[in-house]
């Protein structure tokens, strides 16, 4: 069995209202004659999620993800094949996983995406194929990627001024962000955006985005920043946690009445506003952490599987691929990794430690 020591926490996904969503299947029903047993760990999650970064590339330097400056990126040997994506994500399938997102680094970077995306839709038992994406590139490949299957898009918005823009990701570009969202909402797939709120940055922007994300009848949720930046420049005090954020929204937009959480696994706590235009959702895992109901893997490019964006482990399932492993050894690698997780990420104990690998090398 193939294991190392290396270095979920989520930034996705939530059910409600949502004029964009097009996809008719939110409820999971497992198969009970699919070919694996279900991934269930020690303490009772079942996990049907997974997230696959395709790439730890990007356009761009998020200062809450990457550094000013990377050392290089993964050479294309060292990065997860679409054919052993395809592979381990069929064996998860039969396993009980239903979701699947493709994200980053930069997932757009990565070529011919769509014909990864078009390799996954033929997997049964799939019900979502998503994409979180910075959006710079969508607006050009979002008709191959849409014929080929994908049914979701989440883009990351953080500030409406081209200055902040540059401030948070140190490099131009907020325009074609704006157009690859454009794209998207004429498109037939369920769009939603995310923001990161940075204390000193960006937290002037939370009123301007989510006026925005009415004016196009989008749902936009806030993710709390975790210690997960390449910098090591997390701190307590730049995390704007959802319950300020709220009562600033609230005091502008007037009162959100909660919704809860139409599935009990997703991490957003979903809201909408009183006067029934449009919703908001808070992803807070600094704050209000969701282990509990976390039901979620991840596989990084260069093809570890992670049971937790904090874990400490990983396990090598591209090794395994390519020593000729049969489909229930690599099961028999998913099922350790999901045995081994832990009951919560541990950010506010007092010996928590960032993991090695920043949020772009892992896959937000
Ligand atoms: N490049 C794509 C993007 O930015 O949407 C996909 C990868 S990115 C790592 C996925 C999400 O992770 C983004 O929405 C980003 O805001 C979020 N993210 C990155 N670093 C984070 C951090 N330190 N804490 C919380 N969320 C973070
Ligand atoms: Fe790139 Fe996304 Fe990280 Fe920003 S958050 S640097 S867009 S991978």
């Amino acid at each position: 069995m193939v294991r190392c020591q290396s270095s979920s926490v989520d930034s996705s996904n939530q059910e409600y209202m949502n004029p964009h969503d097009h996809s008719s299947v939110t409820k999971i029903h497992p198969d009970p004659n699919r070919e694996f047993p279900p991934l269930i760990d020690s303490f009772g999650r079942v996990h049907e999620s997974l997230r696959v970064s395709v790439t730890d590339a990007c356009n761009i330097r998020c200062r809450y993800c990457m550094p000013a400056v990377v050392n290089g990126f993964l050479p294309q040997h060292r990065l997860m094949s679409f054919d052993a994506i395809h592979r381990v994500v069929s064996v998860l399938a039969a396993s009980g996983i239903r979701k699947v997102r493709l994200t980053g680094g930069e997932p757009l970077m990565r070529p011919n995406l769509d014909q990864l995306v078009q390799q996954l839709s033929s997997i049964d038992g799939l019900q979502h194929i998503a994409l979180t994406t910075n959006g710079m590139m969508l607006a050009d490949q979002l008709p191959a990627l849409e014929q080929a299957g994908l049914t979701h898009v989440n883009i990351s918005l953080d500030t409406l001024r081209e200055d902040a823009f540059q401030q948070i990701s140190r490099r131009q570009g907020l325009e074609s962000v704006l157009q690859g969202i454009d794209a998207a909402i004429k498109s037939r797939l369920q769009v939603r955006l995310n923001a990161l709120m940075l204390r000193d940055i960006n937290l002037q922007d939370c009123v301007p985005l989510v006026q925005f994300a009415r004016d196009r009848k989008l749902i936009i949720r806030f993710i709390e920043f975790m210690p997960l930046d390449a910098d090591r420049n997390w701190n307590q005090d730049q995390v704007v946690s959802g319950s300020e954020l709220r009562s600033i929204l609230q005091s502008h937009f007037g009162s959100l009445d909660s919704v809860g959480r139409a599935d009990p696994s997703q991490p957003s706590s979903d809201y909408m506003f009183a006067d029934g235009n449009g919703g908001v959702g808070f992803i807070d895992p600094v704050s209000q952490p969701f282990c509990s109901s976390c039901n979620r893997l991840r596989l990084t490019a260069d093809g570890k599987l992670r049971n937790c964006l904090f874990g400490r482990e990983e396990w090598d399932v591209k090794s395994l691929c390519e020593s000729n492993a049969s489909n229930q050894e690599i099961y028999a690698l998913v099922a350790q990794c999901v045995a081994n997780k832990y009951a919560a990420h541990g950010i506010s104990e007092l010996n928590f430690k960032q993991p090695d690998r920043a949020m772009y090398q892992i896959g937000g």
